[in-house]
């Protein structure tokens, strides 16, 4: 099964990929962890995406779609993969079904992770106050350039899967258990072996 997960920074969507991940053994491509972990040593993907980053800036699609198919051919995802933060401009959205079309797969679903941004900015603000800034676009104006950038870049890629009638909208805001479950029901027919 290849799902994407969409949602506004810090709304808890790498923590599901995880989960959800480890238990059906589906691969996890989170292009800002391989970003992140691309700037830690500074290859020339590291070094064309650091600024950007900092910015709360997209990093751009070129980039994105290269560093994608890196990962799936040095990766076998039988079972399926869980994009987590791709697609996020519409361009993304569509090179990612020519890129699946190429290799005779589809997407399955679309997971948008729905949750106000107000809530997101209280977060982030009890996460700093108890453990301190953890990355360099860790603040609360980068929080801010980020969600303007997510509902004008980003939004329209959920209008498009929605009229690809792949669009499964959750409650974000729920505890983390919960939202889980709210996946894996919407999921639930997918999921399930045939006559389960
Ligand atoms: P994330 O951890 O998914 O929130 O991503 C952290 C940062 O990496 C984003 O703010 C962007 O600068 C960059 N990034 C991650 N994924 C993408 C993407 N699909 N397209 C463009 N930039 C991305």
């Amino acid at each position: 099964m290849n799902l994407v997960f969409i949602g506004p920074p810090g709304a808890g969507k790498g923590t599901q990929a995880w989960r959800l991940a480890e238990k059906y053994s589906f691969c996890h491509l989170s292009t800002g962890d391989i970003l992140r972990a691309a700037v830690a040593s500074q290859t020339p993907l590291g070094l064309q995406a650091e600024q950007l980053m900092r910015d709360g800036a997209l990093v751009p699609d070129a980039l994105i779609l290269e560093l994608l198919e890196t990962y799936l051919k040095e990766h076998s995802c039988s079972s399926g993969v869980i994009f987590d933060g791709f697609p996020r401009t519409l361009p993304q959205a569509s090179a990612l079904g020519e890129l699946l079309a190429r290799a005779g797969m589809s997407l399955h679903a679309a997971v948008e992770f729905r949750i106000d941004d107000a809530l997101l900015e209280e977060r982030m603000r009890s996460r700093i106050a108890q453990m301190g800034v953890a990355r360099a676009d860790d603040t609360v104006e980068t929080l801010r350039k980020r969600l303007a950038v997510y509902h004008e870049q980003t939004s329209p890629v959920l209008s498009y899967y929605r009229n690809c009638g792949l669009l499964l909208s959750i409650d974000g805001a729920a505890d983390v258990d919960s939202v889980f479950q709210q996946i894996e029901k919407g999921l639930l027919f997918e999921l399930l072996p045939e006559g389960a």
